[in-house]
């Protein structure tokens, strides 16, 4: 199931920048894209991660609109589902600049926020 998968890949992210120390809350960025069922990952990140350093950690999911590019143009189209077609000039040739993202944006570890860097 997709939503294993996905939190698989969060729960090593989240270890790997944990390491060892227990994580309070964690904030994802996720692609509209990757259709990710809340309810599921709810489930999959707390039987993957159960006794682990993310074990009951908050989850907070923020979800990312679908962004292309036309390579024709260069205009950005923004919407909640896949976009086939340019915005502007309605050119096919587009290239995906979000949509499809999972992102572990920042892990909360005993009260501190820490972001892309180590928080010492
Ligand atoms: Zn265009």
């Amino acid at each position: 199931m997709h939503e294993f998968g996905v939190a698989a890949a969060v729960l090593e992210a989240v270890e790997a920048r944990a390491a060892g120390r227990p994580v309070a809350a964690l904030r994802l960025h996720v692609g509209a894209l990757q259709r990710l069922d809340r309810d599921v990952f709810d489930q999959a990140f707390a039987l993957i991660g159960g006794g682990g350093v993310a074990d009951g950690a908050h989850v907070e999911v923020v979800e990312v609109a679908v962004e292309v590019r036309c390579r024709d143009c260069d205009h950005h189209t923004v919407a909640d589902e896949l976009v086939t077609a340019c915005g502007s000039c309605g050119a096919h040739d587009l290239e995906l600049v979000h949509g499809d993202d999972l992102v572990l944006e920042s892990i909360t570890v005993a009260g501190r926020v820490a972001g892309g860097q180590e928080v010492r």
